[in-house]
């Protein structure tokens, strides 16, 4: 099988094409540039390793397996939809597999707290998790509008012994919470680390936050040669800030034959407000310290995005996913939030397997394209988490 060769992704100004980088103050970049360094180090480290990988088997559950869904592909009557069950992990998704990596790293380098942000509190329970296991205490921010809607998430964090900053400036939501963890960060970066939640941000957490990932797709190839001899023909992820998608893609952008496609949220549709296709109608510019395709009004300030997967909703998205896009390695494409539900039920009802509405997003393009492709393809799709935390409100939308 020939491969792709790609230039070692980013270079050492954490660049990916025109992409990343740091567009942050100088302060922050001396922060952030030791953060490079030690991670560049310890990662090659025998010891870290190893423990990486030993966590990864016995606390996460690692491997994941890979499912072939045969009951939804026939219903289909296309090509055969696999899932790389990342649903089954530890704490029920992908975001387990780099919030370990960056607990661990915090704990080499010797840092007295881990501080991040969290949205919906998918990112601050599998942080908080990490962080009990490595036994460093973290610090979450949360806005109050985020904190009464998202009960369990708060429980458990609770629960898991993290210190919950509820944030009460502005709309007291997400970006808000940004705000208000990076001023409680900047009081003490030697003793603190920032830990983001996925591909996005200053160099260089894309690139950190891609590698702990990317055991997803070195494992999925493995598996799918080992079973099939075989690549995939069609591997396809949901993208947010892009974690799982790079996670999955990574060990495959050298297979030049196997096609790979993002899928963002379309939301009410692209030609309403309402969705979140940052790759697909945004346009280069920046965020949070980064270059990346924006979704953005003309003076440059983000748009409200919309989604009904909370995950999936940032107006920005990961500096590696712009410039596959740009090199045509990896296609982008959408599913509206009507699509996305019927592929929860539909997978739900014919597979048994409660998708989380992000991962739904995967499913439903996935379901699309495999009634155009014939039977003898293979689409494999990174299930990235469980449903258990959208069933109430999935059955509220349908009245079920
Ligand atoms: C957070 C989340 C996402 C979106 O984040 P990415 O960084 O784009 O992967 C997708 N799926 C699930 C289950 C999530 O919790």
């Amino acid at each position: 099988m020939s491969r792709f060769e790609f230039a070692p992704m980013p270079d050492e100004q954490g660049f990916f094409g025109p992409f990343g980088g740091q567009v942050i103050p100088p302060e922050l970049k001396l922060v952030m540039d030791e953060i490079n360094l030690a991670y560049e180090e310890i990662r090659q480290t025998e010891e870290f390793q190893q423990e990486l990988m030993q966590l990864f088997q016995d606390y996460v559950g690692r491997p994941s397996p890979i499912y072939h869904a045969k009951r939804l592909s026939e219903q289909l009557g296309g090509a055969q939809i696999y899932l790389k069950r990342e649903d089954l992990n530890h704490t029920g998704a992908h975001k387990i597999n780099h919030c370990l990596g960056e607990a661990l790293l915090a704990k080499y380098m010797g840092k007295k707290k881990v501080i991040a942000e969290t949205g919906a509190g998918q990112h601050g329970v599998a942080l908080a998790t990490a962080c009990a296991l490595v036994g460093i205490p973290c610090e979450i921010h949360m806005g109050q509008v985020d904190i009464e809607k998202e009960h369990p998430n708060v429980t458990k964090m609770k629960i898991l012994g993290c210190d919950l900053v509820p944030v009460t400036q502005g709309t007291a939501t997400l970006k808000d919470a940004v705000d208000s963890a990076f001023v409680a960060y900047m009081e003490n970066p030697q003793d603190y680390i920032y830990a983001i939640g996925s591909v996005v941000g200053p160099h260089p957490f894309p690139k950190m936050v891609r590698d702990f990932q990317s055991i997803i797709g070195r494992e999925a190839r493995q598996q799918f040669q080992e079973r099939h001899q075989q690549l995939p023909d069609v591997i396809t992820a949901c993208v947010g800030g892009g974690s799982n998608a790079i996670g999955l893609f990574t060990a495959f952008l050298a297979d030049e034959p196997v096609r790979i496609v993002g899928v963002e949220p379309a939301g009410k549709g692209l030609d309403t407000d309402q969705h979140s296709a940052t790759l697909t109608l945004g346009s280069p510019g920046e965020l949070h310290g980064f270059k990346c395709y924006v979704l953005q009004d003309e003076a440059g300030e983000p748009l409200p995005v919309h989604s009904i997967a909370s995950g999936l909703d940032y107006p920005g998205v990961g500096p590696q996913h712009c410039y596959l896009k740009e090199l045509e390695r990896v296609e982008y494409d959408t599913v509206t939030d009507q699509e996305c539900l019927d592929a929860f039920m539909t997978l739900s009802r014919v597979e048994g397997i409660i998708p989380a509405l992000e991962s739904a997003h995967a499913v439903a393009w996935a379901m699309r394209e495999a009634r155009r492709l014939p039977r003898e393809r293979r689409i494999l799709v990174n299930l990235s988490g469980r449903g258990d935390k959208d069933a109430d409100y999935v059955a509220a939308k349908l009245a079920l």
